[in-house]
C-alpha cells in the first residue's frame, strides 16, 4: 500500500492536478486489450523526463512498482500494474518537438499518438510507416516499448527500424540518451535496440529521434477473394516467392470477415477469405507489380479480384481491417488473441495446422493479420463462462505455439510477452538465454521497481 507520505511526494513531483487516487481514475488505468484488469494504487501524469526521473527515485528509496502506460491498447498485459503500485502514463508528454525535413529525422515525445504524427509528416512529404492497426490511438511509446509491426512492415519494417535513438529515464532513475540523431552510429552497445520491444522493463521512454522516409508516390489498392483461407496463404507465399514486395499483404479469414461485414456492412464478400493488397511507389512500378499479384492470385484460386477506385474505398477497406479485432467479439465473449510468425512458405502448413487444432478442441478460431511477414493473429474465441470451452481454448494456444515452433516460427510477431505470453516463453528461449535476459534486467533495475511480473515474473518481482 502506498503510504500518505508517498501520495503526498508524487503529488509534489508532478502538481496535485496531475496524480490521482481515486476509483474512478484508477479503474480507468487499470485494463488494457487483454481484459484482465488490476488496479493501481496511484496514477501520475507527468510532464518532463525529470518528473519521471524524481518517481523512479521515490519508487527506488520507497519499494513501489512503476508502469509505464501510453493508450492500454497493448494485447499482451504490458501496462496493467499486476504488483499495484502506480502507474505512469505518458498522455501529457504528447509533443512532435521537431521534423527536420533536410534530414528527415523527428523528435517526439512518447505520448504523441501514432496517426497524429503520420498525418503532420505527411502534410510535408514525408513518411513514417510503422502502422499497428491500433494507430489511431496508441502512441509512439508503446509502439517502441513492443516494437510494433502493422500491416506495411512487409515492405517498410517494424518500429525498430525507424528509430535512431532515445531519451530514456533508467529505472533507477538515472535519464540517458541513446543512440544518435545521424542516420548511423556505432559508438558502444546498441541500447537503443536493446530498448525497443523491452515492454517498459528497461526504462521509460521520454524522447524519441525518429527517422522518416519520403512519401511514395502512388498506391493502389486490390482486393482478392479465395474459397477457403489456404488458397489465400497459397497467394501469399507464390506472390514472396515472386520477388513481389507490396507495401501490405493482409490475410482476412471468413469468419472475420463476416462478422466485421455485419458490424460494417461496406460490402465484403459474403463467403470466402480475402487478401486487402497494395503497392505503393512509382505509377508505372506499381502497374506492373499488380499486374503480376493478380495473375498470381488468379493461379491460386482467386475468385474476385478488384481495386479499389476511389479514396473512400480505400478507407472503408482499412477501416474494415482495423475493426476486425473489435469486431470479433460479437461471436463469443472471450478470445485469446496470439500473433504467431513463419517462414512465408510455411503459411500454408500454419493455416491447415490451426484448421485441425480448432476441429480437434471444438473451437472457433479466427485468423487474420499480416500474412506478407508470415504473421498470422490467431484468435481462439471462446466464453470463460464454460469450463470446457475454456480449458480448450488454453490447450489450443500451447497447440498453435507448438506447431509454429515447428515450422521454424516464433510465438511472437508484434504483441510481446508481458504477462499473457511469460508462461510459454521457454518453448521457444533457451534456459541460458532467458538468464541473460534476465541478468540484463537485474543490472539495469536492480530493486525490480519498473513494471514487475512482465516477461520473467520470478525476476522481476520486487525485491525491496
Ligand atoms: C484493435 C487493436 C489492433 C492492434 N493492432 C496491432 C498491430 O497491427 N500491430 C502491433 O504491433 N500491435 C497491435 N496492437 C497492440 C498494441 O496497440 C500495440 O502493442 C501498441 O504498440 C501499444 O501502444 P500503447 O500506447 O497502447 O501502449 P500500452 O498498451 O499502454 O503499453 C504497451 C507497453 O509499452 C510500455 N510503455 C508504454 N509507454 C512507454 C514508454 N514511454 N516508455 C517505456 N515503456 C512504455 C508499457 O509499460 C507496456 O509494457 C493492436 C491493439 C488493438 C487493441
Amino acid at each position: 500500500m502506498l503510504s500518505e507520505s508517498i501520495k503526498k511526494e508524487l503529488e509534489r513531483i508532478v502538481g496535485p492536478a496531475n496524480a490521482s487516487f481515486s476509483k474512478e481514475d484508477l479503474v480507468c488505468y487499470s485494463y488494457d486489450a487483454t481484459n484482465a484488469p488490476h488496479l493501481p494504487e496511484a496514477v501520475v501524469f507527468p510532464g518532463s523526463a525529470h518528473e519521471v526521473s524524481s518517481i523512479l527515485k521515490l519508487a527506488n528509496s520507497a519499494a513501489f512498482p512503476v508502469v509505464p502506460r501510453g493508450a492500454g491498447s497493448g494485447f499482451t498485459g504490458g501496462s496493467l500494474p499486476v504488483e499495484g503500485g502506480v502507474v505512469l502514463s505518458t498522455e501529457r508528454m504528447k509533443a512532435i518537438i521537431s521534423i527536420d525535413t533536410d534530414n528527415l529525422t523527428a523528435i517526439v515525445e512518447p505520448g504523441v499518438v501514432t496517426w497524429d504524427f503520420q498525418q503532420e509528416v505527411e502534410r510535408l512529404g514525408l513518411f513514417y510507416p510503422p502502422d499497428p492497426s491500433s494507430l489511431k490511438f496508441s502512441t509512439i511509446g508503446g509502439n517502441i516499448a513492443e516494437c510494433a509491426g502493422g500491416p506495411r512492415a512487409v515492405k517498410y519494417g517494424v518500429t525498430r527500424d525507424y528509430v535512431l535513438g532515445l531519451e530514456v529515464v533508467l529505472p533507477t532513475g538515472e535519464i540517458v540518451q541513446t543512440g544518435v540523431v545521424t542516420t548511423k552510429g556505432v559508438v558502444g552497445y546498441d541500447l537503443t535496440r536493446l530498448m525497443v520491444g523491452s515492454e517498459g522493463t528497461l526504462g521509460v521512454v521520454t524522447k524519441a529521434v525518429l527517422r522518416l522516409v519520403p512519401l511514395p508516390e502512388h498506391a493502389v489498392t486490390l482486393q482478392a477473394v479465395f474459397p477457403a483461407l489456404r488458397d489465400a496463404a497459397a497467394a501469399v507465399s507464390g506472390i514472396i516467392k515472386a520477388r513481389i514486395v507490396p507495401s501490405t499483404l493482409e490475410m482476412v479469414d471468413s469468419v472475420s470477415t463476416r462478422c466485421v461485414e455485419e458490424y460494417m456492412n461496406i460490402g465484403l464478400p459474403k463467403e470466402g477469405s480475402f487478401l486487402l493488397i497494395e503497392a505503393d511507389g512509382a505509377k508505372e512500378a506499381v502497374a506492373a507489380d499488380i499486374e503480376r499479384i493478380k495473375n498470381i492470385c488468379m493461379n491460386n484460386g482467386a475468385t474476385d479480384i478488384r481495386e479499389a477506385t476511389d479514396k473512400k474505398a480505400v478507407k472503408d477497406l482499412w477501416k474494415a481491417r482495423r475493426s476486425i479485432s473489435p469486431a470479433l467479439l460479437r461471436i463469443k465473449p472471450d478470445k485469446l488473441n496470439e500473433d504467431v510468425v513463419v517462414p512465408r512458405s510455411r503459411m500454408v502448413e500454419l493455416i491447415t495446422g490451426i484448421e485441425d487444432i480448432a476441429a480437434a478442441g471444438g473451437l472457433l478460431i479466427a485468423c487474420f493479420g499480416h500474412a506478407g511477414d508470415g504473421n498470422v493473429h490467431v484468435n481462439i474465441m471462446y466464453d470463460k463462462r464454460d469450463s470446457r470451452e475454456a480449458a480448450a481454448a488454453g490447450a489450443a494456444v500451447t497447440d498453435v505455439f507448438s506447431l509454429t515452433l515447428k515450422l521454424g516460427g516464433t510465438i511472437s510477431g508484434e504483441h510481446g510477452v508481458g504477462v499473457t505470453k511469460a508462461p510459454y516463453l521457454a518453448m521457444e528461449l533457451s534456459q541460458p538465454l532467458i538468464d541473460a535476459m534476465a541478468a540484463i534486467k537485474k543490472a539495469l533495475d536492480p530493486n525490480g521497481v519498473l513494471n514487475p511480473g512482465k516477461i520473467f515474473p520470478a525476476v522481476g518481482a520486487r525485491s525491496l
